[in-house]
């Protein structure tokens, strides 16, 4: 198979092209290192089934070229981070809306099968009451005010899904919806706001844990090698197309016990410090109090079981971030 990433240069682009690799596929990856980097993927610059591309997925010259020459697309380019959207909301709309209408009408031109990242954050605020249950695909969304930039993020990759199930409802093109939950691992920065990286890294040198809030908002996370597995399966999956899936872990914890077993785990004599929203992100910026999928859609049809637990997760993180 050749198999073109778009992102592939990211933290999760970049390990499905290892697992791609591994399993003999021919991997053409473009990215535009603006979160990417070439440190990801300098192990395979010399591979002969390793061929990258360092441009926007908006040059559609470029990307008829690769999408016309592969087989299958995985679509994961696109503005990460809480962080980087807060601070600039311009591109991360552009990138995620037009880089993925880019991306289907091409796909489509080529009737190439198409996967497609897209994040837990759809599911908006998830409100104490009726939404504290797991997360199921078809769960309402709760989004907030479109003057709350956080929510920008959400709806653009709600749009994403939109648009892409427009193009297998009306032009029938194979496509398949993955919602990402917190996915994390080794190649992942603290950079654009991400907690475990970021609590590991000043956990590592001293510096106070920073816990935004009062630390009793809850997430659940994903080991990337877990997410990657999900995703390869799902691809390979005919039934798999038309549909969404949660992937993440089920296995909750709250910020303020992660920052604990970070600092357990480390043995580091950092300090807890806590921050106040408006202090972490700006005005205009709400979080969500607990976020946990309910994977029963994506065990039932790939048998997936996530093999990494948090403990493992987090010294995934310590062990790459000590060497
Ligand atoms: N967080 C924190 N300290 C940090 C970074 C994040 O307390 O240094 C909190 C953040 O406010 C959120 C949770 O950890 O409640 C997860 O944040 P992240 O940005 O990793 O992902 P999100 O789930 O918000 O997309």
């Amino acid at each position: 198979m050749k198999v073109l990433i778009t992102g592939g240069a990211g933290f999760i682009g970049s390990h499905l092209a290892d697992k791609l690799l591994e399993m003999g596929d021919e991997v053409f990856v473009v990215d535009d290192l603006s979160t990417g980097s070439l440190k990801n993927i300098e192990q395979y610059q010399d591979r002969e089934k390793f061929h990258l591309v360092v441009d926007t997925i908006l040059n559609e010259a470029v990307m008829n070229e690769l999408v016309f020459k592969c087989d299958q697309i995985y679509h994961m380019a696109a503005a990460v981070g809480v962080k980087l959207i807060m601070n600039r909301p311009v591109e991360t709309l552009e990138t995620n809306v037009k880089g993925t209408e880019m991306i289907l009408m091409l796909a489509n031109r080529y009737k190439k099968k198409l996967f497609i990242a897209s994040s837990s954050e759809v599911y908006g605020k998830v409100m104490d009451g009726e939404n504290t249950r797991l997360l199921l695909e078809d769960t309402d969304f709760l989004m907030g005010s479109t003057t709350k930039r956080r929510w920008a993020y959400a709806c653009s990759k709600a749009l994403d899904e939109f648009l892409a199930l427009a193009y297998h409802e009306e032009k029938k093109l194979p496509i398949i919806i993955g919602r990402l939950f917190n996915t994390v691992g080794p190649r992942q920065t603290g950079q654009y706001g991400m907690v475990i990286p970021n609590f590991v890294q000043k956990a590592l040198i001293g510096k106070p844990i920073t816990v935004y809030g009062d630390g009793s908002q809850s997430r659940s996370f994903t080991y990337i090698a877990d997410v990657i597995d999900a995703l390869t399966k799902l691809m390979a999956e005919p039934k798999a197309v038309g549909q969404i899936f949660n992937v993440g872990n089920d296995e909750e914890v709250t910020i303020m016990d992660l920052a604990l077993m970070v600092k357990e785990m480390t043995g580091s004599s950092s300090e807890m410090e806590y921050i106040s929203y408006e202090k972490a992100y700006g005005p205009g910026y709400e979080d969500m109090q607990r976020r946990c999928p309910d994977i029963t859609r994506l065990k039932n049809l790939i048998h997936f079981e996530p093999n990494t637990d948090l403990r493992g997760i987090i010294q995934s993180v310590i062990d790459y971030y000590k060497k």
